[in-house]
């Protein structure tokens, strides 16, 4: 179990006040002009071998996507970052934002220095209105007192740093239609390549970076990439918010240690499953986008990147989904393909189309209607949609269907013969 004294999120729970008077006695900024005195270069070796991935959901080494901005750009460099957290089942950012707002402050500096930006945006998601309100605040804070604008924190490097509010469309969590977003555009998803880190934010080179990877940033360059990487095993390193939900005793969001068990995690962190560890059914272990387990791989899995792959899900945002022996797995998972569907951009037919006909197939098997053939025609639709579509929206569609199927394909079998 992670210390109290690894913990890089001192105030999560909000118990202490969010002032940057406060911030400061917490230990943010605390010798920032001194990493900034670092060439940017030596800031991004330290992330890189700090093991630190993207905290979005893809997993993407954070030091390398930062080395793919370009050295002496012609164009203006932009940093943004995510804060459209919409994954359903994740709330994480959003509690960094109302209670840690200084550390992404402070990681955006030292991310828009080691990359060459000098301009920030932070893209938070229309329904986190208040959130929206403490990070100005924080913001205007920060300006009062010199660590941002010119010459921030003294180093001689001038950043600004500006909040966008999204208007509540799940598909601008997905980096290159929140910039169209930015850009005062629909919030459509680009053709990759050109990726973000060459043509991105008004044609420009771009990086972006969700909220929880650059709140991080500091308290490893203060701590050292090998503090960083001695939690969690190799090439899953650190310590990472877990938001746990659904059927256990205390819902909550926690600091932990990556590669963490998952049983362990919901155990002494959540109160454990309600009812006991053997009224589990399934578990989401990523936000809704990636196939449930049973309670057998359950038992096994390791809640990081790798493991949770081998086992045939993903690690996502970490938003752990508990569902015990009450749920209605099919109709649960029938509503968010729902959601997909609704959330789909429309631009490309087998997401436009296939969401809704896998929201269709599965409101029928949820009312017991469809014969058995019906449950290989939708995994064929799934298969059918997934990598085949311009983002990733078409596999988050598909992924919570072939986890129903894969592992409770008797469930949809049993209801279609009792009706
Ligand atoms: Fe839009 Fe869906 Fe295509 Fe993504 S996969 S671009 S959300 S239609």
């Amino acid at each position: 179990m992670l210390k109290d004294q690894d913990r890089i999120f001192k105030n999560l729970y909000g118990e202490e006040e969010v002032s940057l008077t406060a911030a400061l006695q917490r230990g943010d900024f605390d010798h920032t002009k001194e990493i900034l005195s670092r060439s940017p270069d030596s800031i991004i070796d330290e992330i890189k071998v700090s093991g630190l991935r993207g905290r979005g959901g893809a997993g993407f080494s954070t030091g390398m996507k930062w080395s793919f901005a370009p050295k002496n750009s012609i164009l203006p460099v932009y940093l943004v970052i995510n804060a459209d957290e919409s994954e359903p089942g994740t709330c994480k950012d959003r509690d960094i934002i109302r209670h840690e707002p200084f550390k992404i402050i402070e990681g955006a500096l030292i991310a828009a220095y080691a990359i060459g930006a000098k301009i920030g945006y932070i893209y938070i998601r229309g329904e986190y209105y208040n959130e929206s309100v403490v990070l100005e605040k924080s913001i205007q804070e920060a300006y009062a007192k010199g660590f941002l604008g010119k010459n921030a924190c003294g180093s001689g490097y001038d950043f600004d740093l500006y909040i966008h509010r999204g208007a509540g469309a799940y598909i601008c969590g997905e980096e290159s239609a929140l910039l169209e977003s930015l850009e005062g555009k629909k919030g459509m998803p680009r053709l990759k390549p050109p990726f973000p880190a060459n043509v991105g934010l008004y044609g420009c080179p771009t990086i972006i970076n969700n909220v929880e990877t650059i709140a991080v940033v500091s308290t490893i360059l203060r701590r050292g990439a090998s503090w960083f990487s001695s939690f969690g095993r190799p090439k899953n390193s650190g310590t990472k918010i877990f938001c746990i939900s659904g059927h256990v005793n205390k819902p909550c969001n926690v600091e932990e240690e990556m590669s963490i068990p998952l049983k362990e995690l919901i155990e002494k962190h959540a109160g454990g499953v309600r009812g006991g560890w053997n009224n589990l059914k399934a578990v989401i272990p990523g936000g809704s986008s990636v196939p449930m387990i049973p309670k057998d791989i359950c038992a096994e899995a390791l809640m990081d990147f790798d493991c949770l792959r081998e086992v045939g899900t993903g690690l996502g945002t970490a938003a752990v989904i508990v569902m015990d022996q009450s749920t209605d797995l099919v109709k649960a998972i029938a509503r968010l393909s729902y959601f997909y569907m609704h959330e789909s951009c429309g631009q490309c037919s087998p997401c436009r189309e296939g969401t809704g006909w896998m929201w269709r197939m599965m409101e029928r098997f949820a009312k017991g209607q469809g014969v058995s053939a019906d449950i290989d025609t939708l995994w064929e639709v799934t298969k059918q949609i997934e990598g085949h579509t311009i983002c990733a929206l078409g596999d988050a569609a598909a992924w919570p269907i072939q986890g129903l199927i894969k592992h409770f394909r008797f469930e949809i079998e049993a209801r279609l013969q009792t009706q």
